[in-house]
């Protein structure tokens, strides 16, 4: 790092953060961002305490000047202009935690996937935790990698959340453990194809050998044909069947089977978190926690005490009998898809927002003697109306507000009210969060009404 040039493109959260690591270690940041300066106001305000040199505004020709290699934020696509003309020059772009890995040294657990990320990489690190160790859960799910990587000594675990995004430019990023929890069609929009999708994904095991593990969902089709790069030694979970090596759920049980070792877990129905995917995510947490050396009773613990994360599945209130579910960030079809399979009680559910391709006919067979009404929001309104029309009763709000307040009024006492919108937020929100801190606070007022 001593000495190196390095620009940072793009100054939000993990450019700001990964541009203040560098210069930790010696290097010489500069951050490039295309935004102009009031959009980026706390950025700015961070880099010029630490006397970190910047441009916004656009990319310039400085941005090139003696650079050593280029950090690229997610969020820029190779197609960006000013990526092409890097690549044109054959200069080398890394992703943030690419870089943050080579100044990580404690051990790193990783985890990808299209749908469960966050609530793996939580549960993971709770489970690391609960047994005594320092574990972070860091990443896409909370503060950037390059934030949290300076707490870390070598005795403890940094488990790392990473999208596909972040994994098209790594190099040397070597997990002790990675998992891929599934693969199923999202961001469309970007990846036309779902194989680059696919692909993308499966870097995470590039660098890895065989004294790492990779875990991967025997249950997923896509993964089962996949092919590795690296030589991890790999490892399965399942919900469905036993696996050679690994974990799965056996006579409502989940149990483990590695290195000629084999036990009970626990049961399926103590976990934390509930839903049939969730079985699914305790399981992979399970895998990782018990490759990296855990006590099954310790692993245990963990799986039984995590209470899951804000906006997925996130209980909020029980007013009247009618109980009340916070599950923003099911921004597609699948989310939803599993949401729908974690409640026995009659449901209203709010949908609607930034269609991203979904393909909403999907959710029609599950509607059948589960979904009372949906309720629908936003710009996907007519699009969630057109394709469940006859499946199921619907009525359109327009908003989160008038939403909450119709299903209020149509639930009765027993009924799970959820917001669970197939689509992103953009459309009336700043982003998921807002929309569920928005549906929390809709649902508090009715609270506040009837109490
Ligand atoms: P991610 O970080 O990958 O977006 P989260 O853990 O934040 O995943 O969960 C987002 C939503 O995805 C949840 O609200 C839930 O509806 C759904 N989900 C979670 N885990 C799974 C899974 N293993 N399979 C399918 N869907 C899941």
């Amino acid at each position: 790092m001593k000495d190196r040039r390095i620009s940072i493109l793009g100054m939000a959260r993990s450019g700001t953060a990964v541009a203040q690591l560098v210069r930790k270690y010696g290097a010489i940041p500069f951050v490039t961002e295309m935004k102009s300066a009031e959009k980026v106001e706390t950025e700015i305000r961070t880099l010029e305490d630490q006397g970190i040199s910047y441009e916004v505004g656009g990319h310039t020709e400085r941005a090139m000047r003696e650079v050593d290699f280029f950090i690229v934020s997610p969020g820029i696509p190779a197609t960006a202009p000013f990526m092409q003309e890097i690549e044109r020059r054959h200069l080398p772009v890394f992703s943030e935690i690419e870089v943050t890995s080579w100044l990580c040294p404690a051990t790193i657990a990783a985890i990808t996937g299209t749908n469960g990320k966050s609530t793996t990489t939580a549960l993971t690190a709770h489970i690391l935790n609960v047994a005594g160790k320092k574990a972070v859960a860091t990443g896409n799910i909370g503060s950037p990698f390059a934030h949290d990587v300076v707490v870390l000594s070598d005795r403890d675990y940094a488990v790392v959340e990473v999208s596909s995004f972040q994994l098209e430019r790594i190099e040397t990023f070597k997990p002790k453990v990675a998992a891929i929890l599934n693969i199923t069609p999202d961001h469309l929009d970007r990846y036309k194809q779902f194989e680059a999708y696919a692909e993308a994904k499966y870097r995470i095991a590039d660098a890895q050998d065989s004294s790492d593990f990779l875990v991967l969902n025997a249950d997923d089709e896509t993964l089962a044909k996949a092919k590795f790069w690296g030589t991890p030694k790999v490892i399965h979970f399942s919900t469905k069947r036993s696996v050679a090596e690994g974990v799965f759920v056996k006579d409502g049980e989940l149990v483990y089977a590695l290195e000629g070792r084999s036990g009970t877990i626990c049961r399926t129905n103590e976990l934390g978190v509930p839903g049939p995917h969730n079985v699914a995510n305790c399981a992979a947490a399970a895998a990782m926690t018990l490759v990296l050396g855990l006590d099954p009773a310790d692993v245990a613990r963990g799986l039984k005490t995590f209470k899951g994360i804000e906006h997925r599945i996130e209980y909020v209130a029980e007013i009247g009998g009618v109980r009340y579910i916070n599950d923003s960030k099911a921004t597609n079809v699948d989310s939803v898809y599993v949401a729908l399979q974690s409640f026995d009680r009659p449901m209203i559910v709010i949908m609607g927002g930034r269609d991203k391709a979904g393909d909403f006919t999907r959710l029609a067979p599950l509607m059948t003697g589960r979904v009372k009404e949906i309720i629908l929001i936003g710009e996907a309104t007519e699009k969630i109306a057109a394709q469940l029309a006859g499946v199921v009763k619907m009525e359109r709000a327009g908003n989160i507000y008038t939403a909450v307040e119709m299903a209020s009024k149509h639930a009765v006492p027993g009924d799970v009210v959820m917001l669970s919108p197939a689509c992103a937020s953009f459309d009336q929100f700043r982003d998921f969060e807002d929309r569920g801190e928005k549906f929390k606070e809709a649902v508090r007022a009715l609270e506040g009404g009837k109490g």
